[in-house]
């Protein structure tokens, strides 16, 4: 088994064989986890949120869901949702210029960043950063179509699993949104927190 920590605020990449399963625990709970796949012999196919929505028929990943990639191959089956499904796979991973939009002044750490260090770890150039599946967001669309995200209620030791359908680079992301926006929760009020990725 393979245990990577990743820290508050950064990125790790795992390799996750086809069978293999993945676990993604947020330890002090309420903690973003962006989360990408890409294909290991060909990065150019990665996990797909949109092409997923219309086989799947739901905008959340669910336990038993299996989430395919934008050539609409199958990549991951999430066996076990530890979350009681507060996740999404709407919002795009944050950048530097969306914490600019915000008013931040100065470099911020971002999702998108910690993908391309991680990948480049690898060998990886990431030209385009793929909609991430967003584990542990309390984000969700209201019946008139507005897009709220109220405080995180993320418990604890909360995780999900997946399994590898085929042989996977896997990118977990400890979000680093830590701004104060009215009606825009993250991450809990204490800031981002580690995440725990597990590789059996
Ligand atoms: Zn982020």
């Amino acid at each position: 088994m393979t245990v990577v920590t990743v820290p508050a605020r950064e990125g790790r990449a795992v390799h996750v064989q086809e069978g293999q399963h993945l676990r993604i625990t947020t330890p002090k709970g309420a903690q973003a986890a962006d989360f990408f796949a890409f294909n290991a012999h060909n990065v150019n196919e990665w996990l797909s949120a949109n092409h997923t929505w219309v086989t799947t028929f739901c905008v959340k990943p669910r336990e038993g869901d299996t989430l395919i990639s934008r050539f609409r191959r199958p990549m991951v089956t999430m066996v076990k949702d530890g979350a009681e499904g507060v996740h999404d796979m709407l919002i795009a991973a944050c950048d530097q210029f969306r914490y600019e939009f915000f008013g931040h002044k100065g470099p911020h750490a971002s999702c998108s960043e910690n993908l391309c260090v991680a990948m480049r770890r690898l060998g990886h150039i990431v030209d385009v950063i793929p909609q991430p599946i967003n584990f542990f967001t309390n984000t969700r669309v209201e019946v008139d179509g507005r897009l709220v995200s109220p405080p995180n209620p993320v418990a604890p030791g909360a995780f999900v699993e997946m399994k590898a359908l085929m042989d996977l680079i896997c990118v977990v992301s400890s979000c680093p949104f830590d701004l104060k926006v009215d009606g825009w929760t993250i991450n809990a009020g204490q800031g981002p927190t580690e995440l725990l990725v597990e590789v059996r």
